[in-house]
């Protein structure tokens, strides 16, 4: 799926608008002054159309997949700031462009000395107008140009999420499991790059995402994007693979680690808790886990053992997701 932000088609900033549109007035010409102006005025009108576009390709954040409606909020921060700024610079082309006909209505009576008069004044007009919204229309172009980048991640494709504490080696993960080199993406709710990969599913495929930043610490220690950035992550279909770290290297406890598997499970969604690392486990801690959860899979991800036997599972798991997806359409 195209992310939907893409096909937004983002205008000048107000000022930049109004000095292009100044310097392209000597070139326009006519037969008469009357003429001259009325193709002046009608310059402008036509030029509108890069704001009217801006709103009318902006999608309607209620219609979007949950995800990138999550992805709205996170982004723009005020939702209903960003309808209200849309509806506003619609307002003010509609406004626009009932003062240009106007004006082209009053040179097309006017004396040819005058025409030029009137099509200064419906500049200044205009310009006010369009002046008065150019902090929304900036807001707006940001918040669009924010948008534009979230283009990895795709709501459409059944997904494997995978979770665990830092450096328990979920981006090594995502490079053994994928068909060809991850993505490497930035998202507004982590300052941590993400990786997403791809998994072949014969007719279809299913990507494959790390969570750095995101679904590796306790809740409570959570700000307020990252608990978007969850309930963006709870709208995608599929799974979530947990990863433990069993090494001797490893940097959390048995606790810790069982801790955020406990939070990660109360997400809803189907967890599979693996052991990873086991070419170099440390035996307490790969008991104390192991006894816990009864992990169905022990890896290594970096040496790729367990690997097949992982896929092997996830891959009919996957094609139950699109199996469903298509019979609920
Ligand atoms: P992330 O922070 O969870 O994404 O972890 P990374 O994938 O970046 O891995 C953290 C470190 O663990 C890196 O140095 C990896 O090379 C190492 N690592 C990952 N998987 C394994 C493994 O199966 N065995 C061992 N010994 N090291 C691993």
């Amino acid at each position: 799926m195209l992310n939907p932000f893409e096909k937004i088609k983002i205008p000048p900033e107000v000022e930049d608008f109004i000095k292009s549109y100044l310097n392209k007035i000597p070139s326009i010409g006519g037969n008469t002054p009357k003429d001259r102006e009325l193709r002046r005025v009608k310059s402008l009108e036509d030029s509108l159309s890069r704001y009217s576009e801006f709103v009318s390709t902006f999608p309607k954040v209620d219609e979007l997949h949950p995800f990138y409606q999550e992805m709205v909020r996170i982004v723009a921060g005020d939702v209903d700031k960003l309808k209200m700024c849309l509806s506003a610079i619609n307002r003010a082309v509609i406004l626009s462009r009932k003062i240009t006909r106007q004006y082209m209505g009053l040179i097309r009576k006017s004396q040819d000395e005058e025409a030029n008069k009137l099509m200064r004044q419906c500049v200044g007009r205009v310009n006010s107008i369009l002046r008065k919204r150019s902090e929304c229309v900036s807001w707006t172009i940001q918040v669009a140009k924010s948008l534009r980048k979230l283009k990895a991640i795709d709501p459409s494709l059944p997904t494997i999420v995978i979770a665990g504490a830092p450096n328990v080696g979920k981006s090594t993960l995502v490079g053994k499991i994928s068909s060809a080199k991850p993505e490497v993406a930035s998202y507004p709710f982590t300052t941590k790059e993400i990786h997403v990969g791809h998994i072949d599913l014969g007719f279809f495929k299913a990507q494959v995402i790390d969570t750095p930043g995101i679904l590796d610490r306790p809740m409570a220690k959570r700000n307020k994007i990252e608990l978007q950035a969850i309930n963006a992550i709870k709208n995608l279909d599929g799974i979530i693979l947990f990863i433990f770290d069993v090494s001797k290297t490893s940097l959390y406890s048995a606790k810790e680690q069982l801790d955020l598997y406990e939070e990660v499970k109360g997400l809803g969604k189907r967890v599979i808790p693996i052991l990873n690392k086991i070419d170099d486990k440390d035996e307490k801690l790969y008991k104390e886990i192991k006894t816990k959860v009864n992990p169905e899979f022990e890896i290594s991800a970096e040496k790729g053992e367990g690997i097949n036997e992982l896929l092997n599972y996830v891959i009919p798991l996957m094609k139950h997701e699109i199996g469903d997806k298509v019979l609920d359409n």
